[in-house]
């Protein structure tokens, strides 16, 4: 079937031909053929992620992302005696404090703005402020904006503190090199439809198992308890609580093979990034000017300020739409943006195809 249009969107993004046609069987769930198809990708995601079989698992769970973030939190926060610090540049570290609200999870919330990258001074400074704080939430990859936050130097400073912690990696894990062991976080959190580049449907979870062995009865919500979840999918290798998407995981089961294919995270790293270099390059060409400073960009998406304050987004979208491409509206509150993802199954000749198109629409609107 052909696709109306590419999507240059950061999840759901642009499956390959191969991806869609594993979900054209209806499978049974009940016996071993499904449940090594379960077991295989989750011991692949650990391998991908670089973390010790013997020290992380991985447990899926249904929903979207924001399903993965919300039994992470509600499962690995206990009911009393816990302190959540949240380092937030955008929209889904906002996310984040709101699944503490509704859990009455007590949080400290340090705000940055969106343009700018986490700072691990000002986190630093916030810790010595706040010595209850005993578990600690980022996002690596901030979809807002495109910013890469540095993981790196954030978590060894929680480790020294014995404090647990929590990674949204939802879109950056596949697509750019994480080591999970170096990092010795205790969850990091992506889904199914990000950078592996398989439909959305569910949530993977890596998690250190003796911080998720000590969370039994936290839990707050049954379909969401990340330590049941993890307990039914071992104790019955590869099953599954509760009915799986099953076209989905053997989708995605297609699409690690297909990332081993490219050559694992490193590959498929330098093809967004080279898209992203290419597309950023082009666009400053034609008169669009960076949101973020390029010290602090990632390849996942990327960030365009309006040229002018009169500029017709909605008719800037449906030109583009109209020749075959799907482009995301901004999320920067201050600064009037468009986004453009370079994630998916997207290749150079795709974003030089796009920059001829919006060149013809700077021609056409001059
Ligand atoms: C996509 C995304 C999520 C999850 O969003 P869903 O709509 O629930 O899939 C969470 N965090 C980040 C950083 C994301 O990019």
């Amino acid at each position: 079937m052909k696709q109306p249009y590419l999507l240059l969107t950061p999840g759901p993004l642009s499956t390959t031909p191969t991806v869609k046609e594993a979900m054209q069987i209806d499978y049974c769930t009940w016996d071993s053929d499904y449940r090594s198809v379960t077991e295989t990708i989750r011991s692949q995601i650990l391998t991908m992620a670089q973390a010790n079989p013997e020290t992380y698992t991985t447990v899926l769970l249904q929903g979207s992302g924001s399903y993965g973030v919300e039994a992470t939190v509600g499962t690995a926060v206990p009911r009393e005696g816990a302190v959540l610090m949240i380092a937030i540049n955008g929209a889904y570290g906002h996310r984040i404090s709101e699944i503490a609200e509704y859990y009455q999870i007590p949080h400290v919330d340090v705000v940055f703005n969106e343009d700018e990258a986490v700072d691990p001074q000002r986190i630093a400074a916030a810790l010595a402020e706040h010595p209850e704080v005993t578990h600690f939430a980022t996002i690596h990859s901030e979809t807002t904006t495109g910013v890469l936050n540095p993981i790196e130097a954030l978590m060894p400073m929680m480790r020294e503190r014995g404090i647990i912690t929590i990674i949204d990696a939802m879109s950056s894990m596949g697509g750019v090199p994480i080591n999970v062991d170096d990092l010795d976080c205790d969850y990091i959190i992506s889904s199914a439809n990000k950078c592996v580049q398989g439909v959305p449907g569910f949530a993977y979870i890596i998690a250190k198992k003796t911080t998720l062995a000590q969370t039994a009865e936290n839990a707050r919500s049954l379909c969401l308890d990340l330590y049941d979840q993890w307990q039914a999918m071992t104790k019955q290798p590869g099953k599954w609580r509760f009915t799986s998407p099953t076209h989905v995981v053997h989708a995605f089961a297609q699409a690690l093979i297909e990332l081993n294919a490219e050559g694992g995270v490193d590959a498929r790293y330098q093809r967004y990034h080279a898209n992203q270099q290419l597309l950023s390059t082009g666009m400053q060409g034609l008169g669009f000017d960076l949101v973020i400073d390029p010290a602090i960009q990632g390849p996942i998406i990327t960030s365009f300020a309006y040229p002018s304050a009169n500029f017709d987004f909605a008719g800037f979208y449906e030109f583009i739409k109209a020749r075959g491409f799907v482009i995301y509206p901004g999320k920067v509150s201050t600064i009037p943006s468009f986004r453009i993802g370079t994630i998916g199954d997207v290749e150079t000749t795709d974003i030089q195809r796009l920059l001829a198109i919006i060149g013809d629409y700077q021609q056409l609107n001059r």
